[in-house]
């Protein structure tokens, strides 16, 4: 499985539509200093169910919406999508390809959608369990995250293991039957 490609339109500083491919193996994303680099690792977490406004180096969770500059108007809304080649089937499901979507709107109302269905936030949070992908997956390392994880708590550090060792998906499920 790998990230294939990700579209954005009116997520910060991107008002347009816009479209990056990539390919197995790496990528670097570089250009000036605020030229929109990390709102394109912003744009992943969000995109995969990301919460906190603060997370996403906003005040609140509107904040990832164009906001207009001196030449260009804001936006109504926020829209990204993340397509993985799945042709190895990591991702639990038949399709070879797999896109997930998220739209936000000024008035808060949001939106997810896996393969051009809609869904809710808990069925991205499943599909993507144990995989290493995810909002706390370690698929994106953040900047001070290394130094939180060998100064963390050892609960905390329990976690990664679980996530390394795929059975994050089991201890969910068991915590909401034991709810149920
Ligand atoms: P650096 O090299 O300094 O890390 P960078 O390339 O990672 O820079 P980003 O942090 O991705 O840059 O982009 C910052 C830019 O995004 C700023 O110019 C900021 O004004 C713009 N931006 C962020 N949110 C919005 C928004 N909602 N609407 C418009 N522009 C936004
Ligand atoms: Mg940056």
């Amino acid at each position: 499985m790998y990230l294939k490609s990700i579209e954005v339109q009116g997520f910060k500083s991107f008002a347009t539509k816009l479209h990056f491919d990539f390919h197995e193996g790496i990528t670097a994303i570089v250009g000036p200093n605020g030229s929109g680099k990390s709102n394109v690792a912003d744009a992943v977490r969000w995109v995969l169910g990301e919460q906190s406004a603060k997370q996403l180096r906003g005040a609140s969770m509107q904040d990832v919406i164009f906001a207009g500059t001196e030449n260009r108007k804001p936006v109504g809304f926020a829209y990204v999508a993340i397509t993985f080649d799945n042709s190895d089937h990591v991702l639990q499901t038949d399709y070879s390809e797999v896109t997930v979507s998220r739209r936000v709107y000024r008035s808060g109302e949001s939106e997810y959608m896996i393969n051009k269905a809609h869904c809710r936030l808990k069925d991205v949070n499943e599909l993507f369990y144990d995989t290493g992908i995810g909002k706390e997956g370690y698929s994106i390392i953040g900047q001070g995250q290394i130094e939180k994880i060998i100064n963390g708590r050892p609960e905390d550090r329990r976690e990664l293991f679980d996530e390394a060792a795929g059975i994050v998906k089991f201890k969910r499920r068991k915590t909401e039957a034991l709810k149920e």
